[in-house]
């Protein structure tokens, strides 16, 4: 796996990955390489990322063990919501945000909030009062070119394989083309370029066009991450995504576990209470 370099050659606070002069590319093809046969899987950019991070967490998320819902992704869900409305219906005022926040809450985000055991108004207060500062944030950035928001992505490039995942907001810019922007509402980006380097790909199979370029921007701290996709950085990620759906498949077939690759990230897995190396992982992360 050529994964861990990647990943460590990215860094704050602006980092720009792949080639550096501006060049669009139109309906060029990238290959998805036969992964070895099984049964069918759908591939996200979180299962990638899951994968790369460590490939027996990825196997529990198929087997359906996700992480627990948090009030800190909670916030994120809802921030977004209020990003996209922002961007396709303009800005909201600042004496309207709590109820707005109210509004997409009952319109997709009860379920989300009952699992936080958020269930009283002074409970959601200072939830609401921290998105409503995220987006004070948000609404100090550009939104010049603005194409969509919340694109979602779903193509089949080999027979059992579906490619899916959603674009938070689409630009046209004068000089890379199609710019595809993932915002965090933390400050953690490490893992950033990997899921960039999805969405592009998945953008690829499913428009016949690679971007050209994907940020994911904390509107925390302003930080931004860039990588600027071609038809091959997009072909070596079909190469990864393939090679995955083959490891798993494989799994499948055996039983077997996959590599375990303990870190700081096993905290909010799943399998902890059932895995020695995440445990001892947590305990040395936390002396
Ligand atoms: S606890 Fe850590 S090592 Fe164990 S499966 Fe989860 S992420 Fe992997």
């Amino acid at each position: 796996m050529v994964y861990g370099s990647w990943l460590m050659a990215v860094g704050p606070p602006h980092v720009v990955v792949g080639r550096s002069a501006a060049f669009a590319y139109h309906r060029r093809v990238v290959v998805f390489p036969e992964p070895y046969p099984g049964e069918p899987l759908t591939v996200s950019a979180t299962l990638h990322r899951t994968y790369i991070m460590c490939p027996q967490q990825a196997l529990g998320r198929l087997l359906g063990e996700y992480p627990k819902e948090t009030v800190a992704s909670f916030k994120g869900s809802l921030a977004h919501r209020l990003f996209a409305r922002h961007l396709v219906k303009g800005p909201i005022g600042e004496d309207d945000v709590a109820g707005v926040c109210r509004e997409e809450i009952g319109a997709g985000l009860n379920a989300k909030l009952s699992s936080i055991g958020i269930n009283k108004p002074s409970q959601l207060a200072p939830v609401l009062s921290e998105v409503g500062d995220l987006y004070q944030r948000f609404r100090k950035f550009p939104t010049d070119g603005f194409r969509s928001a919340e694109v979602a992505l779903e193509s089949e490039p080999v027979a059992g394989v579906t490619l899916r995942g959603s674009v938070d907001a689409v630009f046209d810019d004068p000089d890379y083309g199609t710019r595809l922007i993932d915002w965090k509402t933390g400050t953690h980006l490490d893992d950033a370029p990997v899921q960039l380097a999805f969405y592009a790909m998945a953008w690829a199979f499913e428009k016949g066009d690679v971007p050209g370029r994907a940020e994911a921007v904390s509107v925390k701290t302003g930080e931004r991450i860039t990588i600027e996709p071609s038809p091959s950085s997009a072909a070596e990620t079909a190469a990864q995504v393939a090679d995955m759906v083959g490891e798993l498949r494989k799994t499948f077939e055996s039983g077997e576990d996959l590599e375990r690759t303990a870190g700081p990230h096993c905290a909010w897995c799943p399998l902890l209470d059932d895995c020695s190396e995440g445990a001892a992982a947590v305990k040395v992360t936390r002396s």
